[in-house]
């Protein structure tokens, strides 16, 4: 039991004997104050740390590298789990498409407002690459239950019928950009991408052109990965610090590239969820498919899913087990992470 539940029950027990001294009495002020019980701070339980904890999962567009917390004394190998969910397209898929990779790619507007919906009902958080990397390398609380939810390509789709289902639900997602294809037809414009990012949006790289890295020369990685960053940072004017590789493509070349070019962390498309900061070129992630119905999300949010069925080309992605932190791994781990999803 958490250090939280544990003080809650606590209270909810000497307000139960107060409760009762006062029926006794008869006095009509017997009711708890709800007002307290009913919104808890969050806690950071048993954790070693020594930072204050937030209140609320703060995003803070204006941030800039200076603005980072200092280094505290965190263990090197303090790992979190923090299911980062994987998008693509959100829409429907033309009627009679035969395209099985699209219609697996797009999850429709409809489904993606049943998710969001969930998160935001059921007490999720949603927080950036940025809030994660800060937790690990320095200490900064997340929030209970911290989703991140990322979105590769660039798709307009996405400014059509995900971005308004996120803002409504007051949710933050990260975006992954080609930048040589914003733009282009079916690929969101700058002037979209800018306005999405004026309402706390994240903007990051996907590469300039997609190319499969794990195939490209090491000049051919820094044009890439320097490139798009340039171009990012140029048009947003914000830090650009976190990849996702092209079809989850990469190796040692392309980490040390990434690490050159001052990427902090990149994200896979290997199944899983637990991160640490010594992995943090290989973050894991979980796919939603478009053939996810609520109940599938819900269990591969809960890491309850046995991984996604064999798909060729994905490395990790046939076969993955479940994944399970050895023991005592996650014994400094904040309260929030006693959930379902351990
Ligand atoms: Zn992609």
């Amino acid at each position: 039991m958490s250090k939280h539940h544990f003080r809650l029950s606590q209270g909810l027990a000497s307000l139960a004997v107060a409760g009762l001294a006062l029926l006794l009495a008869g006095s009509p002020m017997a009711s708890p104050p709800q007002s307290t019980a009913a919104k808890p701070e969050p806690e950071m339980g048993d954790s070693i740390l020594t930072v204050e904890p937030t209140a609320e999962p703060v995003y803070r567009p204006d941030r800039r590298p200076g603005d980072l917390l200092p280094r505290k004394e965190v263990p090197a190998n303090l790992s979190a789990v923090v299911p980062i969910l994987m998008y693509h397209r959100v829409g429907h898929v033309p009627a009679g498409s035969a395209d099985a990779i699209r219609k697996d790619l797009s999850v429709s507007p409809e489904a993606f407002e049943l998710q969001m919906a969930y998160l935001a009902d059921s007490g999720f958080h949603s927080v950036t690459l940025q809030d994660l990397l800060d937790y690990l390398e320095r200490g900064r609380p997340l929030p209970p239950k911290p989703v991140i939810l990322t979105f590769d390509d660039g798709y307009d789709t996405i400014y059509h019928h995900a971005w308004p289902v996120l803002k409504r639900h007051g949710l933050v997602a990260v975006f992954f950009v080609i930048t040589d294809f914003v733009g282009k037809d079916g690929y969101l414009s700058w002037e979209q991408i800018q306005g999405m990012a004026q309402t706390g949006m994240d903007f990051q790289s996907h590469t300039r052109n997609h190319r499969d890295l794990a195939k490209s020369s090491r000049e051919q990685i820094t044009w890439q990965l320097k490139g798009s960053w340039e171009m990012l940072e140029a048009r947003l004017k914000r830090p650009v610090r976190f990849l996702s590789y092209p079809a989850g493509k990469y190796n040692q070349t392309v980490i040390d590239v990434a690490r050159e070019q001052g990427y902090q962390a990149a994200v896979t498309i290997i199944y899983g969820a637990t991160h640490s900061a010594l992995d943090r070129y290989e973050w894991r992630r979980l796919r939603i498919r478009g053939g996810d119905s609520l109940a599938t999300f819900v269990k591969k949010l809960n890491l309850v899913y046995p991984g996604p069925p064999a798909s060729a080309g994905e490395p990790g992605a046939a076969g993955a087990p479940l994944e399970k932190p050895p023991p005592g791994r996650n014994l400094r781990s904040p309260a929030w992470r006693a959930g379902p999803w351990e």
